[in-house]
């Protein structure tokens, strides 16, 4: 096979066989086809598209250019959770331990922060001791010791993906909807998971900033999760405002833990992650229907069983897990500062993109990829959209560790809040669900 002439065919928006793209991303993998070929590959997948039986294909083959995670000696059924990623996006945190406490084993392999999203290995590490870093023997046991585990990508798995990224992220190529499929369903796909449930988040602090786009997004990737025999479930949730009340990673492990011993029950953070956890619970026939799953997951926490198997899972791991007993031992900034409302009314906007610009400028996120983050800072005590607020209230309350970042920092949070003088109604924390 020629690559040149299976990129023109389909730059001429033709489809691919099977056997072209396994020659293109094996060639690609091994080096014998160079970055110049895959990025024009990647530009007329961007440009031309793919059906969803190439996607499906794209996707196999980048997962088979790496190892898989073998999972065959865990017994229980294996679900996971992949979210597109936001601000204030601690859902995992909270949804893993329920997810195990309910009888599920989920390997989570998870990723760091990306522009101004936050990552979960990135909010785990805020915990003293804590390691992400362990090796498949050690993830595969601490799986079956407390039911999960959660790490970073190792080198072996889905190398194409790497490598690709890396090239889409420097020639126009990322927002595609095949390459993202493949991208995102490739690295779960080898986690050997049963069933996943996505959590496609849309807005303006999301990577999909319209309700359509993130259908599109979602449809393909419960597509080829069912291609792949797979159970799959997605829910489409907002991102407009940052989810929960946290921005940061100490701070998100505080509000995540105290969501674990049931504070914040019926508020956004909660209601997304109990569906998302109830729809796993149901796809590994642990409930007969979701609201069942719900009545489960809530005896988990007020029992403190959640809670406590998040400590488990963290012992397990490394952390000095006194921090998560005293939660003022975790990593806390010098500066604390409120934001106050500058008149009275009904909070319409609570910008999610701005508060991770924030967040990001005071160093709770890497503006070049070997920065190191600086644990404690980020925002706490957040109004939500629908809230009324006198003059003078604190609509957020910022952590810093420098005069000079907290003004930047400012300057984006005062962007990001907008009042007016009639009632608004919060915006719904999921529109949609989508299984095929
Ligand atoms: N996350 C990924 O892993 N890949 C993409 O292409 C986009 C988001």
């Amino acid at each position: 096979m020629v690559p040149q002439w299976i990129i023109e065919k389909k730059r001429d928006g033709h489809i691919l066989s099977a056997e072209e793209i396994r020659f293109f991303i094996n060639g690609f993998t091994q080096g014998s086809i160079p970055d110049y070929q895959m990025a024009a590959m990647a530009m007329a997948i961007y440009l031309k598209g793919m059906t969803p039986e190439e996607t499906a294909i794209l996707t196999d083959s980048m997962m088979r250019s790496g190892a898989m995670v073998d999972t065959s000696s865990i017994k229980l059924p294996l679900v996971d959770k992949h979210s597109t990623g936001g601000i204030g996006d601690k859902v995992s945190l909270i949804l893993a331990p329920l997810a195990a406490c309910a009888g599920l084993a989920v390997p989570m392999i998870s990723g760091r922060g990306l522009g101004i999203t936050g990552g979960t290995l990135d909010k785990l590490e805020s915990i003293p001791g804590f390691n992400v870093n362990l090796t498949e023997k050690q993830f595969i046991e601490t799986i079956h010791k407390c039911g999960f585990s959660m790490i970073g990508q190792t080198g072996e798995i889905a190398p194409a993906d790497k490598k690709l990224y890396a090239l889409r992220d420097v020639t126009g190529t990322v927002a595609s909807i095949p390459l993202i499929t493949a991208s995102i369903m490739c690295k779960k796909m080898a986690e050997g998971i049963d069933s996943l449930v996505l959590d496609v988040k849309w807005g303006t602090g999301a990577f999909m900033k319209t309700i359509e786009d993130a259908t599109t997004l979602a449809k393909s990737m419960v597509r080829v999760g069912k291609a792949m025999n797979k159970g799959m479930v997605a829910l489409l949730t907002d991102m407009n405002q940052p989810l929960g009340r946290t921005a940061g990673n100490a701070l998100e492990i505080i509000e995540s833990m105290e969501c674990l011993q049931g504070q914040h029950a019926g508020e956004d953070l909660m209601n997304i992650t109990l569906a998302l956890t109830a729809e796993m619970l149901v796809l590994g026939k642990k409930a007969e229907n979701t609201v069942a799953a719900l009545e489960i997951l809530r005896g988990h926490i007020v029992s403190g069983a959640a809670f406590a198997k998040f400590k488990e899972m963290a012992v397990l791991h490394g952390a000095d897990v006194s921090t998560l007993d005293d939660l003022s031992k975790l990593p806390k900034a010098r500066i604390i500062k409120p934001y106050l409302a500058p008149s009275a009314g009904y909070l319409a906007k609570v910008d999610a993109e701005s508060i991770g610009r924030a967040v990001l400028v005071l160093g709770g996120g890497r503006q070049k990829t070997d920065d190191r983050i600086d644990y404690g800072v980020g925002t706490s005590g957040l109004a939500k959209i629908g809230d009324k607020v006198e003059k003078g209230q604190p609509l957020v309350t910022v952590h810093a560790n420098s005069e000079e970042k907290l003004a930047t920092a400012m300057g984006y949070i005062e962007q990001a809040f907008g009042l007016t003088d009639t009632p608004v109604a919060p915006p719904k924390p999921i529109v949609d669900r989508i299984t095929g």
